[in-house]
Formats: structure tokens, sequence, C-alpha cells
């Protein structure tokens, strides 16, 4: 039975795409970590992306690395935000590794780990300018000295993250600015930085077309290996699929209607107010979709069929598709992220190109 609305997860061309930036990245001396957030944690993805050879697992909240289940896979887990102080048990439990920027977390980590009889991993997360997370490079040299003395903490390296509050370039400036933090650091105080994360998908065309990459030896991966595409312009990256998840709803009422509402008209059940054309009798054609679902502004439907509108339960389009029939569209990052996110929407695994629409 067909279960509607549903993704559909393309398995064998997310592991080409995961496995074509492996392959581009290793010439430049980069390992991939694969970011499972907006397909939180998936197993199936999970496997997948370790078959393609990226060397760790990177997620941002706790419920979806527990969820992984670390002790079964071959590659560390990394915990990609900052973790919160009501949750360091588990990710003292659940992590390997986890990225920080605050003393007084580090320092519960060190604690909890000695108690646990554990040994945690931090990334110290460095501010290079898109203002989200991250230490000022000045402080660095401080917090380190207060950091490797505590127990049960290893400092693996240091990483940065662009290109998501400011949309800040990754560049040659900012990428050389981290790898002379990691030099600084290890001569400061003689020790060795294995990891240095310069940053997400939008450091790609950065790393693909840079001669040297300096320290950076990891990028951290999304956004391309699901949607095949360069958030910096959301283009298409060459040799990457960009369908490999697809979303997929029924059409629950089919009729032609005017083109123009009537009576009088105040603001949409969701603030917006259309302006019309009059454009006479047109098709149209309703989903059992809608905002509390996915994002639909991030959805791209099949050529030719424009989307009217949307609610939280309904997405309008313009086509006269008989009842019960389905449409296949493509998604954004935030379309994908609520879709998977919805427990209305059923999560199909594939690994073979199905036709539909
Ligand atoms: C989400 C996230 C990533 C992955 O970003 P993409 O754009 O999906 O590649 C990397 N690092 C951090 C810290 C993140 O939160």
């Amino acid at each position: 039975m067909r279960n509607a609305p549903r993704l559909e997860i393309d398995l064998k061309k997310i592991e080409h795409n995961a496995r074509m930036l492996v392959e581009r990245l290793a010439l430049k001396g980069i390992s991939v970590t694969g970011v499972t957030k907006a397909v939180l944690g998936s197993t199936e993805v999970c496997e997948t992306l370790i078959k393609a050879g990226v060397t760790s697992l990177g997620d941002s909240r706790i419920e979806n690395i527990k969820e992984m289940c670390g002790e079964h896979l071959p590659v560390p887990l990394i915990l990609i935000r900052s973790p919160m102080l009501s949750q360091l048990e588990q990710v003292v439990d659940w992590a390997r590794i986890s990225f920080n920027t605050e003393i007084k977390v580090i320092e519960q980590l060190s604690y909890l780990s000695e108690r646990n009889n554990k040994i945690h991993e931090i990334v110290l997360m460095v501010e290079l300018g898109d203002l989200r997370e991250g230490i000022m490079p000045k402080d660095l040299i401080n917090i380190v000295r207060k950091i490797i003395h505590l127990p049960n903490i290893h400092l693996k390296g240091i990483g940065s993250n662009l290109a998501c509050n400011s949309g800040v370039i990754p560049d040659d400036k900012n990428m050389a600015e981290l790898s002379s933090l990691a030099d600084m650091l290890e001569d400061t105080f003689k020790i060795k930085l294995e990891f240095i994360s310069g940053g997400n998908s939008a450091n790609l065309s950065w790393a693909f077309n840079v001669k040297d990459t300096g320290r950076i030896n990891n990028i951290r991966i999304g956004e391309a290996i699901f949607l095949g595409c360069d958030p910096l312009d959301r283009k298409d990256i060459e040799g990457l699929h960009s369908d490999a998840i697809t979303l997929i709803a029924e059409v629950i009422e089919s009729k032609p209607k005017p083109s123009m509402p009537w009576g009088g008209i105040a603001q949409t059940a969701f603030g917006i107010k259309h302006s019309l054309i009059d454009r006479g009798i047109i098709s149209q054609s309703i989903l059992a979709i809608g905002l509390q679902d996915t994002d639909a502004e991030g959805l791209t439907p099949p050529v030719n069929i424009q989307i009217l509108g949307s609610s939280s339960d309904h997405i309008i389009l313009e086509t006269d598709l008989p009842l019960g029939s389905e449409v296949k569209f493509g998604l954004n990052y935030s379309a994908m992220l609520r879709a998977m996110t919805s427990p209305f929407i059923t999560k199909e695994y594939l690994s073979h190109d199905t036709k539909i629409l």
C-alpha cells in the first residue's frame, strides 16, 4: 500500500553524492563528517554515509545521536551544537566528541567523564565573523589554558561555522585564520590538534578551488549530500543528484474554480494577503499536506504546475489532476527538514529509482 504523504529517500543517490564529495575532498586532504540532523539521525542514512566513506557522523541533537547508537558504528559520533548544561549526562553517554564554546560546559563534561570513567573529546568552535557559535579568536588562548589541565577531556581540535547566521562566505582569509590559530595553539601549548574542521557545505567551493587548504582537514556536510546543491548560491553541484530526497502528496479535491476569491478580503490563515489577477476559471487541485508538514515555499513542483497557496493542512495547485493521484516535489533544506520532522509523513527508503509524475 502506498502511504501519502511520504518522503522518498533514495539511498543509492545519497551514497553517490556522499562518495563523490568524500573522493573530491580526499584529494585536498579533507575528511568528511556526514551531518545527519536533516534526516533525524536515520539509521539507513547513517549506514549509507559510512559506506560512502565519511570518517565521522555529526548531529546537532543529542536525541538523534542516542538513536544512532554509536557503539555499533565504526565511526565516532559528534554533537555539533554546543551542549545544553541540562543535557551533559546524555552528551557524555552518547557522543564521543562535542563542539564547544563555553568553559563552564567543558568543566562539567570533564567532571562527568571522570565520574563515568570515559574520555570525552572536544572541538573548540571559533568565531570567524558569521556571528553564530564560536569563541572570539583573542579569547582562545585563555580558554585552552584552562582546558588542557582538565581530567578526562581531550582537545581534539578547533573548528568554525560560516554561511549560517550572517551568510559569511568561507574564503582564503577566514580559513587561513583558522589554520594559523591551530598553529598558534600548538606552539603555545606544545600540543597537537588533529581535527581542524573548516565548516559546512558552504565550504565546498572554497575547498574545490583553493590550492592550499592549509591546516583544514575536515568539513561537515549535510545539505550538499542530501540535496546536491551548494548553499552559497543553491546551484546544483556538478555530478551530484539533486533529487535524492523527494516529497509525494495526494490530491483530495480537484475542481475548476474562479481564479479570484469573492467576498470581503482580509488576511489569510498565515497572514499573507495574495495579490491576484483575474484569469477566469482555472483548474485547482488540493493536496493533503500543509505547512504543519513542510515549507511550501521550499517545494519545487513538477514542470508546468504552479503552487497557488497553502495553509496548515493544504497545498493548492493550479492543475487538474484526478482525485487520488500523487504529485512529487523537489525540496530545499527547510522543506526537507520540516518534512522529515513531521510525524504525518512516512519516510520510505529506496535503493532504486521509481517513477511517479
Ligand atoms: C548543520 C550543520 C552543519 C552541516 O551544514 P550543511 O549546510 O547541511 O552542510 C555543519 N556544522 C554545523 C555546526 C551545523 O550545525
